[in-house]
């Protein structure tokens, strides 16, 4: 038995299992040179391998168009002539023959003109890949194979990663990379489960297949735990099951303090499970639905009415409560698979969020029609991400209203008055913000991105992760005077930074007059326990002895 400390938990709580040591899967071909009397069984088997991948592809097909186009790249004849030539005429396994018609071909579309065409190179190596690994007879998704309580190890891992996870099994992660505001690190609390990044060696101190506790709440692993301490953590985990099944009993209670203040309890969600999880947990409505891992799951931009129907699903499940939609904000830490962003040296202060939207126009109002056309059902908001003037937030309204105009032509319904408000997560949006709260509907306060543009301190970098602090005097400055301009002009100032949701945090943002907290819809019935436990007048007269604190020592200090 062996304590492992860890330092950075993005997301706390207990698992148990086996670790399960994430490496890529190995797609490099196994042999080389064949006797020419093997051809015939080595075509046979590359026969064999491309009609299995023509039918997992046919699968993918059925509910994606892009993967109508890889079925007849797989089933083209130049891919099966190169690769029949190769074995029977150069003497070639089939593994080695399909690498080198990859190569060839994927070059060959490389080398075109037509930015386009280009892309496919991308294409045949996926599908190459995919025949390769049915060659081999190994899985594509590497967590495939996982079929008992697992906790994975990794390097880093990605939000599409994530969604190649069965969490019936897959119970935490450590990752060797990462901040813990990371992407995956959010997915990880939204589903509960403990998840500690940027934990530099990890992967060389577990070994594959040893059985671990992950003590997120203590902040550290247990390698080869005793009988007894399996036992110990066992009941906690059960205890601690038992305390949020007893906390969802009231989670439908208001969130009023003990002298009668109520604010909104919303919720961050980016699926529609998420969304029946918030409603299930007490949410008075969606503070941030993040768009972006709509983008992220297919194979190319969603259309239209692909992502009217999730919006509308999502208006129906909320009924009246308002539903804040954010508009794509890709880029940063979030890519998309089928989508090349250019290289950039520093990505998060790059061509991302609204920035990208308003140059893709065609990406931009898809969306834009797909959100008013679900408006005409529910209360769905519109937020803009990342803003920083004036003048990008009127030229996103300019495109809606240019999408309202093409509706009404059409003779299709839409809420012409649907609000339309801003993510705070620049310091620039901080410093006019009351400028913005004259125009915006609306303000969500995004403490994730606002922490690190603030600090000059980057969320995904575990180096100097300890210096990332939403507590820093700067960030709860910057917080509370957006509040009071939002609160000047009779706009609503949410919050859906996972500062929202810190224990911590709740009195000091309570008493500073936040209005709407969203968070994890896990952490709901907990948050609004806590409000209803706090008194308005006792957290106000804190907020204010905390604003003049001018050192994060002091502050800190005050909040234990
Ligand atoms: C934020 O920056 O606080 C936020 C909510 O947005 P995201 O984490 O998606 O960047
Ligand atoms: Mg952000």
């Amino acid at each position: 038995m062996k304590k492992f400390p860890l330092n950075n938990v993005a997301s706390s709580g207990i698992a148990i299992g086996t670790a399960f040591v994430a490496q890529g899967v190995d797609l490099s071909p196994i042999g080389g040179d064949i006797a020419p009397d093997e051809a015939e069984d080595q075509i046979a088997a590359f026969v064999r391998a491309r009609d299995e991948s023509l039918a997992q592809i046919g699968v993918l097909a059925e509910t994606n168009d892009i993967f109508k186009a890889h079925l007849d790249l797989a089933r083209s004849s130049s891919l099966y002539n190169g690769v029949v030539d190769k074995i029977r005429v150069k003497h070639k396994n089939a593994q080695q023959a399909l690498k080198e018609m990859e190569g060839s071909l994927a070059a060959r579309f490389e080398s075109l003109p037509d930015p386009y065409l280009r892309e496919r190179a991308t294409d045949i190596r996926d599908i190459c890949g995919r025949i390769m690994a049915n060659l081999k007879g190994v899985s594509l998704n590497i967590f495939d194979s996982i079929n008992e309580d697992s906790i994975i190890i990794a390097r880093d891992l990605t939000p599409s990663d994530t969604t190649m996870m069965d969490f019936s099994k897959v119970k935490g992660f450590i990752t060797a990379l990462g901040g813990v505001t990371s992407h995956t690190c959010i997915i990880a609390r939204s589903l509960g489960l403990p998840a500690a990044v940027g934990q530099g060696n990890v992967m060389e101190n577990i070994t594959h297949g040893q059985f671990i506790i992950l003590d997120g709440e203590q902040n550290f692993a247990i390698l080869d735990p005793d009988e007894a301490t399996i036992a110990e953590y066992r009941t906690k985990i059960a205890e601690n099951a038992e305390l949020a099944e007893a906390l969802k009993k009231t989670a439908n209670l208001p969130a009023t303090t003990t002298d009668g203040h109520t604010v909104e309890i919303f919720a961050n969600v980016g699926s529609i499970a998420d969304t029946v999880a918030a409603k299930e947990n007490g949410a008075t409505g969606i503070g941030l639905f993040r768009t972006e891992f709509l983008y992220m799951e297919g194979k190319d931009f969603p259309s239209e009415d692909e992502q009217f129907a999730v919006y509308k699903e999502c208006a129906d499940i909320f009924g009246d409560a308002p539903i804040i939609i954010r508009t794509l904000d890709i880029g940063g830490d979030k890519a998309l698979p089928y989508f090349t962003f250019p290289t950039e040296e520093n990505p998060f202060l790059g061509w991302r969020a609204i920035r990208m939207c308003l140059e893709r126009q065609d990406v931009f109002k898809t969306q834009l029609r797909a959100l008013l056309r679900a408006s005409a059902f529910g209360n769905i908001h519109i937020m803009y991400p990342m803003i920083i003037s004036l003048e990008e937030y009127r030229a996103a309204n300019a495109l809606l209203d240019e999408c309202k105009r093409e509706l009404t032509a059409e003779g299709i319904a839409y809420n012409a008055n649907i609000p339309t408000g801003i993510m705070i997560e620049t310091p620039a949006s901080v410093m006019i913000a009351e400028d913005f709260a004259r125009e915006a509907g609306f303000f969500s306060i995004g403490t994730n991105d606002l922490t690190q543009y603030m600090l000059a301190v980057d969320r995904g970098n575990d180096k100097i992760s300890q210096m990332y602090d939403s507590f820093h005097p700067s960030v709860l400055r910057a917080i509370k005077h957006v509040i009071d301009a939002g609160a000047k002009h009779g706009k609503m100032v949410g919050m859906c930074g996972e500062f929202a949701a810190d224990k911590k945090a709740m009195k000091l943002l309570l008493g500073m007059g936040l209005h709407e907290f969203s968070v994890s819809p896990m952490d709901i019935p907990a948050l609004k326990d806590r409000i209803r436990a706090a008194s308005y007048a006792e957290v106000k007269d804190f907020a204010q002895e905390v604003l003049v604190k001018p050192t994060l020592a002091e502050i800190k200090g005050m909040l234990q």
